[in-house]
């Protein structure tokens, strides 16, 4: 049985909270896109942890993590990210990693820095964690696959290659020190044996898993409005976030992903450029960055502040949909006992005409929010354990989501802990 946890809005919805939690009764969980350059924080017995390649699983002993082919493999990032859970006591935990996993160069980290530099006031606000030239050089063909590390003269021949066009841009566009191949090969050889005791052959794995009957849950990265086809392109990421790409990321069949839930957040929040049409600024924007998630609304790999914003059912229902959400947990929901009313964003007016659905960015950028308006319940709900214990407008605002976006929620998170949530 395979289950996908993805986001419906920009990112940060929570998704690791909840891979944390439904770990607990899965067997084997699966990173199957993006790379570094986002992170989940999870907080549980051990402690607080940001992770950025590792899936939300590691803390189980009784999980394996699986780096699936889709992800954007930055082999000492991992490393080193598996080294500092055990520092902290986490006991050490079973990693796979595709043998098909192409493998982010430090190269890759500096064409991101310098086109960054380069485009200046029009970037898209990049992490610079090098996953767009990552992703440009793996369909272009010159990516070097985890396999390739094995075979001496397979990857001379792909780095001799890599060094011949990078370095035309590297001299004539960006006018910077040009790369090495034989420190790059140099590179590759530690790379290898930093990541031989991890890789497999991942896709027949999970075909065996699958055979067998493993609780296998697919954990996404970024969510549905980064998607570079479906979201607000181009300033997107450069892999899918959509669950369906769950399917080709870890080598399973599409039709094994029986259920997708979709994480949404009770109020908006993004990182990067982009349209962000239930946007808010000043003093409002600062209150909710500053309760928001758990200790603020600050990116878990860049440390920027998040952009903040209303819910916002128009972008939502399309990111539940363009995901095909089977169901939604609705997360960050305590943070919002502060305000006495609260808006919800129903509508874009684009060119004076007030739509439901999410137009492209071209359009998108013209939209103006359309709000409603709803009660605000005044309390913590943080503790609460049972649906009908929530204070009646808090179970409104809820229902109230639910009917915008026309998908059921089963879960609602009322707290950053593997125990802040609510079935229902
Ligand atoms: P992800 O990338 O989707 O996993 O999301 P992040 O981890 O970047 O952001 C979610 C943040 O909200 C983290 O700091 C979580 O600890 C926190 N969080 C998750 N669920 C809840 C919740 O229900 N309430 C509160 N207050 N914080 C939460």
């Amino acid at each position: 049985m395979v289950r996908a946890i993805v986001g419906a809005n920009w990112g940060d919805e929570g998704k690791g909270k909840i891979t944390d939690m439904l770990a607990k009764e899965s067997d084997i969980i699966i990173r199957f896109q993006g790379g570094s350059n986002a992170g989940h924080t999870i907080i549980n017995n051990y402690g607080k942890f940001a992770l950025h390649l590792l899936p939300s699983g590691v803390f189980y002993d009784h999980t394996t993590s699986i780096i699936g082919n889709g992800v954007a493999l930055n082999i000492p990032y991992l490393i080193n990210e598996i080294q500092s859970l055990v520092e902290r006591g986490v006991p050490k935990p079973k990693i796979l990693v595709s043998d098909r996993a192409q493998i982010l160069m430090p190269y890759h980290v500096l064409f991101d820095t310098y086109e960054e530099a380069r485009l200046a006031g029009k970037s898209f606000g990049s992490t610079k964690s090098g996953i767009a030239p990552f992703y440009s050089d793996k369909y272009a063909k010159i990516g070097i696959q985890v396999s390739e590390l094995f075979d001496d003269q397979v990857i001379r021949e792909k780095i001799q290659r890599v060094c011949e066009q990078k370095n035309v841009l590297l001299e004539h566009l960006y006018h910077k020190p040009l790369l090495d191949a034989e420190e790059l090969l140099e590179t590759c050889r530690q790379y290898r044996d930093m990541i031989a005791p991890y890789v497999c052959d991942v896709s027949a794995y999970l075909h065996q898993a699958i055979a067998d009957g493993k609780r296998i849950l697919l954990e996404g990265q970024l969510g549905s409005l980064k998607d570079p086809d479906h979201g607000i392109y181009p300033m997107v990421t450069s892999s899918s976030t959509l669950a369906a790409y769950g399917a080709i990321g870890a080598g399973i069949p599409p039709y094994e992903i029986k259920d997708i839930i979709t994480v949404v957040k009770a109020y908006s929040s993004a990182v990067g450029a982009g349209a962000f049409v239930s946007e808010i600024f000043g003093d409002e924007a600062d209150e909710l960055r500053r309760r928001g998630g758990d200790g603020g609304e600050f990116g878990a790999t860049t440390g920027r502040p998040r952009r903040m914003g209303w819910f916002d059912a128009v972008a939502t229902r399309y990111g539940c949909r363009i995901q095909g959400a089977t169901e939604v947990a609705f997360t960050v929901l305590d943070v919002l006992g502060y305000l006495d009313e609260i808006p919800v964003c129903v509508g874009y007016e684009v060119d004076g005409q007030v739509t439901k659905d999410f137009p492209t960015t071209v359009k998108l950028e013209k939209a103006k929010p359309v709000y409603t308006t709803l009660p605000g319940w005044k309390s913590d709900i943080r503790g609460i354990k049972k649906y009908e214990d929530l204070p009646e407008n808090c179970r409104k605002y809820i229902e109230f989501v639910e009917k915008e976006i026309g998908v059921k929620i089963t879960m609602v998170s009322n707290g950053p802990g593997r125990d802040d949530i609510i079935f229902r």
